[in-house]
């Protein structure tokens, strides 16, 4: 073989390698979301995110929405680089659920932390049943915490326990924990499920001595695989109600100023759900889950999920959602500044 010869073959692998290796730049790049106008339409559905991050819990609710089909959770810093995605498009608020979020709390804590410092979101929040909150935690995360919403559903522990909440203890810590919210500057707010054992109590003096800033009062609801059909674990049947029941129900609390109903026409479709693998859920009369979006990156899996936006509008999904009472965590005072968007 001729030197000329040899020169040709090397250069030629040269070319060869350079050519794949500006192609694979390439591809990378068209992987990084594109902002067209579908794409930032998608991402305005995420300025409110639900991350139902354990489906375990100490309760056993009948009626649950999340129940505990899988005992997995993202690793931590999985899930950091998670709510990083949803956070450069467009997330403000984030709200952790479960399952029961406190059967985790360092996790709990050094995401809440993450999502506050790092993040920057305008809000974070936590929806717990209240059974294992203690003070210390309060002492150590409280600061990066806007809102603890506790579930209560009845004031009377024998209904607690038809309904499953707790074994007749579940209101012992209630008003604890709203001092407590008090205490470490923490907005406080209840959420109760309606429904057959329920519908016809006024919870009227408890709820004005408890002094929620919000009371979310849902109807309660059939969810396809979690507590309706034929794989589910719980059977929620029995605690449907009508229309009219939860109207009556409205009627006796809807004076107190705190007092925000959910009847199921506005529940359906109107969370932006992320379950324990990062995965996008529909709830109600049909289930759908889209890949994990650790896997398919947000878009991908948004597509393959629906949602209601006018829904999320109509429940009053955008509220008054940070503290701003007090010092916040960059030691700036909080103000009554309109959101930022
Ligand atoms: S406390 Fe919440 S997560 Fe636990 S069983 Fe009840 S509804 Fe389900």
């Amino acid at each position: 073989m001729c030197v000329c010869t040899c020169i040709v073959i090397i250069l030629t692998i040269f070319v060869i390698f350079f050519v794949q290796k500006f192609s694979n730049k390439n591809k990378n790049k068209t992987q990084k979301f594109k902002t067209t106008d579908e794409n930032k339409k998608n991402y305005k559905k995420l300025i409110s995110v639900n991350f139902h991050f354990t489906r375990k819990c100490n309760y056993e609710c009948g009626f649950c929405f999340h129940t505990a089909k899988t005992s997995h959770y993202t690793e931590l810093e999985e899930a950091k680089r998670g709510l990083r995605m949803v956070k450069e498009v467009g997330m403000k608020k984030i709200n952790f659920s479960g399952g029961e979020p406190f059967l985790y709390p360092k996790y709990l804590g050094e995401l809440i932390k993450f999502c506050k410092t790092t993040l920057e979101l305008e809000s974070t929040s936590i929806v717990s049943n209240g059974s294992q909150i203690k003070e210390s935690w309060f002492q150590k995360y409280a600061k990066y915490l806007d809102i603890l919403a506790i579930s209560v559903d009845s004031f009377n522990e024998e209904t607690n326990i038809r309904i499953g909440r707790g074994r007749g203890k579940h209101l012992e810590k209630l008003s604890d924990i709203r001092d407590w919210c008090e205490k470490y500057n923490v907005k406080f707010k209840l959420n109760s499920v309606i429904g057959t054992y329920n519908w016809q109590e006024n919870m009227v003096e408890e709820i004005e001595n408890l002094r929620p800033f919000r009371w979310k009062v849902f109807q309660c609801l059939l969810v396809d695989t979690e507590n309706a059909g034929e794989q589910a674990i719980r059977k929620a049947k029995e605690f449907i109600i009508t229309d009219q029941q939860f109207e009556d129900f409205c009627s006796r609390h809807r004076h107190l100023s705190s007092f925000v109903p959910e009847p199921n026409v506005l529940m359906k479709e109107s969370y932006i759900i992320l379950d324990e693998y990062m995965r996008f859920l529909n709830k109600g009369d049909v289930y759908k889950e889209s890949k994990s979006i650790l896997e398919v990156g947000i878009l991908k899996a948004m597509e393959q999920i629906d949602f209601d936006e006018k829904s999320f509008n109509a429940r009053g999904g955008v509220y008054d959602w940070t503290k701003t009472d007090h010092l916040n965590v960059n030691g700036n005072c909080g103000s009554d500044d309109k959101l930022s968007w």
